[in-house]
């Protein structure tokens, strides 16, 4: 039987920091190999899946038990860069106060992985009558290019899924989508007091955005989702750039947005209006766009508030399941047929941020609950 907070400490100590920008950006294939081996020695059959478009990255599938359906024990490998001078302690050495371990990754979400393998530390494979499959995914907290290249691979295959991301052991089935986009708008260059000589592209950008402010609030009245605290689909005016000199005509124009997307939401569909939007917008400039995906997002995930697993999930955590405002990888594993949820140790509040820590106690009662629905789900 594994030791939690041992684990815990040694996942700390392995860097696995993901980032949108490659000065922070690290392989995790180090972690993977450390919790494949861990979960070898407990007899599980491992499968690591590399990352094909970026080396050193990869998931890792550990199973204990075999046969159809089962539950997915689901969490991230990688952690946020972290600032240097933020810390009390090493982020690399998990370090206690108190009630308190301190270390990257602690709570969002090495903790809830050092649970999942402390738990099949426990279990006889021989006994279980569904399989207990152990995901551990790359690149959540950047491009979720793991839980991407999981979902296409249509592996592992089972009928329920939790994701432990930090939760304070409240179930959630329930959260938005997102999208990122950038507009890059381009008209042509020329003296200020010539404006007719070319077309300006922050012109077309005013063009742009009056049009996507009218189609957001087409938008809300078309989709509702009164579960959430803001109950409808948000569009964000992000990020603008362009121009030089007041005294001459702007040639090029790039506006970044991000969209919330609520259930009924398709990416897809909504990257399509989007166009049609941008069309019009600029239909009789002389403007042109490009359009590209700064984060390609996924969509809103939602496991029906009447389903036996939620029910089981709420039962054994003595809490009503809701609904969170940050994304996880959820969609991706509903994607894949698996009913899901998620609830974990520790909370998102102490996540993303210097001096992160999960709570002994907290550890302590998910490793307990998540435990009683392992057995009651894989027996
Ligand atoms: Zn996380």
């Amino acid at each position: 039987m594994l030791n939690t907070e041992k684990l815990l400490a040694d996942l700390v100590r392995i860097p696995s920091v993901s980032s949108v920008s490659p000065a922070f950006d690290s392989p995790n294939l180090p972690i993977i190999e450390r919790l494949a081996n861990y979960l070898e020695d407990l007899g599980c059959a491992t499968e690591i899946m590399a990352l094909p478009e970026d080396p050193g990255k990869a998931n890792l599938i550990a199973t204990l038990g075999s046969g159809e359906g089962g539950l997915v024990l689901a969490g991230h490998s990688d952690t946020v860069p972290y600032d240097d001078t933020g810390w009390e302690s090493d982020p690399f050495q998990l370090t206690s106060n108190n009630d308190r371990l301190h270390g990257l990754g602690s709570a969002d979400m090495k903790g809830f992985l050092a649970v999942a393998t402390s738990i099949a530390s426990r279990l006889d494979a021989k006994r279980l009558k569904r399989p207990l499959h152990i995901v551990v995914t790359a690149d959540e907290e950047s491009q979720m290019n793991g839980a991407r290249v999981l979902a296409a691979s249509g592996r592992p295959k089972a009928d329920y899924c939790i994701i432990g991301e930090p939760t304070d052991l409240k179930p959630v089935r329930m959260h938005k989508g997102v999208l990122m986009e950038a507009i890059a708008i381009h008209g042509g260059s020329g003296h200020s007091s010539e404006p007719d000589t070319a077309p300006n592209a922050l012109d077309g950008l005013s063009h742009v955005l009056h049009a996507l402010d009218v189609w957001r609030e087409q938008l809300r009245k078309r989709f509702r989702a009164p579960e959430f605290a803001v109950p409808y689909p948000t569009l964000n005016f992000g990020h603008v750039h362009g121009g030089d000199n007041p005294n001459r005509i702007c040639a090029d124009v790039e506006l970044h947005i991000d969209m919330r997307l609520v259930p009924g939401m398709d990416p897809v569909a909504m990257r399509e209006e989007l166009d049609i939007c941008l069309n019009q917008a600029l239909a009789g400039t002389g403007c042109t766009y490009k359009r590209r995906i700064l984060f390609e997002g996924f969509g809103a995930f939602e496991t029906s508030a009447d389903s036996e697993f939620v029910r089981v999930v709420e039962r054994l955590a003595g809490a009503p399941a809701q609904t969170v405002s940050f994304g996880t990888e959820a969609s991706f594993f509903s994607s894949m047929g698996m009913e899901t949820i998620v609830i974990g140790p520790g909370r998102i509040s102490q996540a993303h941020q210097p001096n992160e820590y999960v709570e002994q106690a907290s550890l302590a009662a998910g490793e307990t609950l998540l435990e009683e629905l392992v057995t009651e789900l894989t027996s």
